[in-house]
């Protein structure tokens, strides 16, 4: 097995400020750039021994190295990412950014409660000098959507999460982005996709696409009118290959972060890039 170093380097030499992307649309491009970089190290690793290593460079200014004693650095977060608390996906590190790149809010499900609306509001008044994206970031096998197509396959599972108001508060969220996945499963398949021994797990990978997306829709209110500025884009970092994944029209695979749907079509769309997608119909084809 090969060794793999992931390195922040600050460089004491290195007195050039850190370039920030102009517009969203750079700052998608590094945020995907930087995934793909991530996933491909990792498939670097095979049984050969050796080493490969990844240097993320720091910039002095982010961690305060070249101020004036006492001075704090200043906050210039290119992107604010919504994510989920799963501790398998650490935001940073999967889109290979630093210290002072990322505003990130975790919470379990990635969904929109108060805080963090509060946080994203605090995020695009206060640093909209730097910040050109929000994204909300989904991922496989996501506890809180399985949860909740748990409770939607088997409502008496509602039960005993009744009287737990701080889990329901997230589940009741979710149920309805499940209950549209489901229909939406049933349009493209017929009736009986029910029955087949996939469905769960393809409705719970079409359930956090559509959270995300449905979530990233929702944030678009923080986004000012000029989209070049400030635009919302979600995706699912899949945990088996470290990609992150966002199905679009016409494209079997879809790697990469996806603007929001900007209105039912953008949905319609969605919805028929996902159902049509390799990753769910293989669950549906699995007879496991
Ligand atoms: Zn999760």
């Amino acid at each position: 097995m090969k060794k793999v170093d992931i390195t922040y380097r600050y460089e004491a030499r290195d007195d050039q400020p850190r370039l920030l992307p102009p517009d969203s649309t750079a700052a998608l491009v590094r945020l995907d750039g930087g995934n793909r970089e991530f996933a491909a190290l990792l498939d670097q690793v095979t049984d050969e021994t050796g080493a490969i290593q990844r240097v993320i460079p720091v910039d002095p200014r982010d961690l305060g190295l070249l101020q004036d004693s006492g001075a704090t650095p200043r906050q210039t977060p290119f992107a604010a990412v919504v994510g989920c608390s799963d501790a398998r996906v650490p935001v940073e590190l999967i889109f290979n950014q630093g210290p002072n790149d990322l505003f990130v809010i975790r919470v379990a499900g990635n969904g929109l409660g108060p805080d963090v609306l509060g946080s994203l509001k605090y995020a695009t008044e206060n640093l909209g000098g730097s910040l050109r994206l929000i994204v909300v970031l989904g991922h496989s096998g996501c506890g809180a959507l399985t949860a909740a197509v748990d409770v939607f396959l088997n409502p008496v599972d509602y039960l005993p999460l009744a009287t737990k108001s701080s889990l329901r508060n997230i589940l009741d969220r979710l149920l309805i982005v499940v209950q549209t996945s489901a229909k939406r499963l049933l349009a493209a398949f017929g009736p009986d996709i029910a029955q087949r021994p996939g469905y769960r797990q393809a409705l719970i990978e079409t359930s956090i696409v559509t959270n995300a997306a449905l979530a990233a829709h929702s944030i678009s209110e923080f986004a000012p009118n000029d989209p070049s500025r400030l635009k919302a884009a979600y995706g699912v970092y899949l945990l088996e290959t470290r990609e992150v994944w966002a199905p679009r029209p016409g494209e079997l695979k879809g790697t990469g972060l996806a603007e929001a749907p900007r209105d039912l079509a953008g949905f319609v769309e969605l919805g028929d890039a996902l159902v049509q997608s390799e990753r769910i119909i293989s669950f549906l084809k699995s007879q496991k």
